[in-house]
C-alpha cells in the first residue's frame, strides 16, 4: 500500500468512528487518493455531494487525522470524478440518507411536541390548504402584460429564455429585487407559458414550501412530498429569502434542487436580495444559486412607469388622459405595486362618484406622494394573525385561559408585539386584557429561548410574520 493510501485509510478510520454505517457507505467508501506531496493531498470523490459533505462536515476531522500521520500536509483537494452512473446512484443515496435525517428530525419534533404539551395548536398549524402546482398562478401575469424597460430587461430576457428552453441555459434562474418590482409577475409568466405547453410545473412561496415540508415530516408523508417536488419540469420557489436559517428546509431545497438539476429540470427562485446577502443561507445552497443565472429587477424609470400605467389602463378598460398618467408616474417612483394601487384608487373614486379626474384629485388621493400598500402592523393585526394561524379566537388570546393551546399562542403574540412593535412590557400587558408586565416578560423570554431549539416554533413565527407583512392577506383589512 502506498503512502497516500495509508494516510487516507487513517482518515477513513477516524470518520468511520463518527458516523453511521449507511452514511459511511454512502459518502465515504468510494473515495480514494490520487496524489500527495508535502503540502497537499488530492482525493477523488464520486460526486459533488460527497465533496460538499466532506468539506462541510468533516473538514477538521480529516485535517487532524492527516496531520497526525504526515505532519506536513495542510490541504485536501477533492476532485469529482465524472461518472454518470455513479453520480445518479449517489443522488439516490442522498435521498435515502435524507430520509434518515428527516426521520431523526421528525422524532425530535414529536419529542418537542410532547414536552411542550402543545399538540393541539401545533397540529392545527399545518392544516392550511396546500398549494397544488398551478393554483397560485395569476393568469394576468404573462409576458404580454409585462412592460420591459432598462430596469428589468435583463431579468425579462432571462425569464423568456427559460420559458422557451427550460432546463438548458439558465439553471437555476435567480431573480432578486425590491418589493413590488415584478419578480412574481415574471416567474409566473414563465409558469403560465409552460403550463400551456403541458409542462408539469410547481409554483410555491417559501412559506408554503416550509409548511408543506413540516406537514409531510409530521405525517410521515415525505415520500409523497419528494415525489411531488421532484416530478416536475419546472419548480419555482418565490421569496426564497425566508428559508435563510432554517436548516431542514434548506437541506430539502438543496436535495430537491440537485435532483431536478441532475435531470435537466428548470428551477427558478426569487428573493428580495442576492444569494450572497441572505445572511443565514448555507454555503452549499449559495454556491448552487450562484452556479446559475442571477439577475435583478430595479426601480423602473419614468418612461417605464408611464408605459406600465397605460398598459394597466388598457387591461382595466379605463381611459385616462396622458396628463393624469404623468402625474401618477411622477408621484410614485419606487414600487410598481403602489403605482397600480394608486391607479386602482383613482379608478374606484371616479366610478363611485362619477367625477372627472383632475391632477388635483390625483394629488389628493396620493397623499404625501405615497400610497402605502405595505400593511400597517399593530397590536390588533398581530393578535388577529396569531389567532388565525392557530385556529383560535382573538378573545381566547385576551382571556385568562391557561390551556396550552391558548397559552402558547398568547405567548407568541406577546413575543411578536414586543419584537415587531417595540412596545413596553406593561403596555403589552395592558393591550392583552390586563396582564401583568412580568407575565409578558416571561413569555417574551421563553419564546426567545425556545426559538433556538424548537424548529416548529420557528416555522410558526416565520409563517405568522409572512402573513403579517403580506399585503394580499385579508386578515385585518
Ligand atoms: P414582486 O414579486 O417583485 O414584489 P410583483 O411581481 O408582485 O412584485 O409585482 C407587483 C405588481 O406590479 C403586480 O401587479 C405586477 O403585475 C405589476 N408589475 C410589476 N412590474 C411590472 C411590469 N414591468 N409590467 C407590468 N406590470 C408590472
Ligand atoms: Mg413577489
Amino acid at each position: 500500500m502506498d503512502e497516500k493510501q495509508r494516510v487516507w485509510n487513517s482518515v477513513l478510520g477516524e470518520i468511520e468512528l463518527n458516523i453511521s454505517k449507511p452514511q459511511f457507505n454512502t459518502w465515504i467508501k468510494n473515495t480514494y487518493p490520487i496524489s500527495m506531496d508535502e503540502s497537499e493531498i488530492v482525493i477523488c470523490v464520486p460526486s459533488a455531494f460527497t465533496r460538499d459533505w466532506l468539506e462541510n462536515k468533516f473538514n477538521l476531522t480529516i485535517l487532524n487525522s492527516i496531520q497526525k500521520i504526515t505532519g506536513s500536509v495542510k490541504k485536501v483537494r477533492y476532485v469529482v470524478q465524472n461518472n454518470p452512473k455513479q453520480s445518479s446512484k449517489s443522488i439516490k443515496s442522498v435521498i435515502n440518507l435524507k430520509d434518515q435525517e428527516l426521520q431523526a428530525q421528525k422524532e425530535s419534533i414529536t419529542e418537542s411536541n410532547n414536552t411542550s404539551n402543545n399538540s393541539q395548536a401545533e397540529t392545527n398549524t399545518f392544516t392550511r390548504p396546500k398549494s397544488t402546482g398551478t393554483s397560485l398562478l395569476k393568469d394576468t401575469y404573462t409576458f404580454e402584460n409585462f412592460i420591459v424597460g432598462s430596469s428589468n430587461e435583463l431579468a425579462h430576457a432571462a425569464a423568456q429564455s427559460v420559458a422557451n428552453e427550460p432546463g438548458t441555459r439558465y439553471n437555476p434562474l435567480f431573480i432578486y429585487g425590491g418589493v413590488g418590482l415584478g419578480k412574481t409577475h415574471l416567474i409566473q409568466a414563465i409558469a403560465n407559458k409552460l403550463v400551456k405547453n403541458n409542462k408539469n410545473i410547481l409554483y410555491v412561496t417559501s412559506d408554503v414550501f416550509i409548511s408543506d415540508l413540516m406537514n409531510s415530516l409530521k405525517n410521515g408523508k415525505m415520500e409523497d412530498f419528494k415525489a411531488r417536488h421532484r416530478a416536475v419540469d419546472l419548480l419555482i420557489i418565490d421569496d426564497i429569502q425566508f428559508i435563510g436559517g432554517k436548516e431542514a428546509t434548506q437541506y430539502e431545497v438543496f436535495n430537491t434542487f440537485n435532483e431536478l438539476y441532475a435531470h435537466n429540470k428548470q428551477i427558478v427562485f426569487t428573493s428580495d436580495r442576492p444569494p450572497s446577502a441572505i445572511k443565514t443561507l448555507n454555503d452549499r445552497l449559495k454556491s448552487r444559486f450562484e452556479g446559475g443565472m442571477i439577475v435583478d429587477v430595479a426601480i423602473p424609470e419614468f418612461e417605464t412607469r408611464v408605459a406600465i400605467l397605460k398598459s394597466k389602463c388598457i387591461q382595466k378598460h379605463f381611459n385616462l388622459d396622458d396628463e393624469i398618467i404623468y402625474v401618477i408616474a411622477e408621484r410614485i417612483k419606487s414600487n410598481v405595486r403602489e403605482l397600480e394601487g394608486a391607479l386602482n384608487k383613482i379608478i374606484a373614486r371616479v366610478q363611485l362618484l362619477n367625477t372627472k379626474v383632475t391632477p388635483e384629485l390625483v394629488d389628493k388621493l396620493i397623499e404625501g406622494g405615497q400610497i402605502h400598500s405595505q400593511r400597517i402592523v399593530n397590536t390588533d393585526t398581530i393578535l388577529n394573525t396569531v389567532a388565525e394561524h392557530f385556529h383560535i379566537k382573538k378573545e381566547d388570546i385576551l382571556s385568562k385561559s391557561r390551556k396550552k393551546d391558548i397559552a402558547v399562542p398568547r405567548q407568541i403574540a406577546m413575543y411578536l408585539i414586543r419584537e415587531e412593535l417595540k412596545l413596553t412590557f406593561p403596555n403589552i400587558g395592558e393591550s392583552l386584557g390586563g396582564k401583568d408586565h412580568s407575565t409578558v416578560m416571561h413569555a417574551w423570554n421563553k419564546i426567545k429561548k425556545d426559538l433556538v431549539s424548537n424548529y416548529t416554533l420557528e416555522q410558526d413565527i416565520t409563517i405568522i410574520k409572512n402573513k403579517l407583512y403580506n399585503e394580499e392577506n385579508p386578515v385585518n383589512s
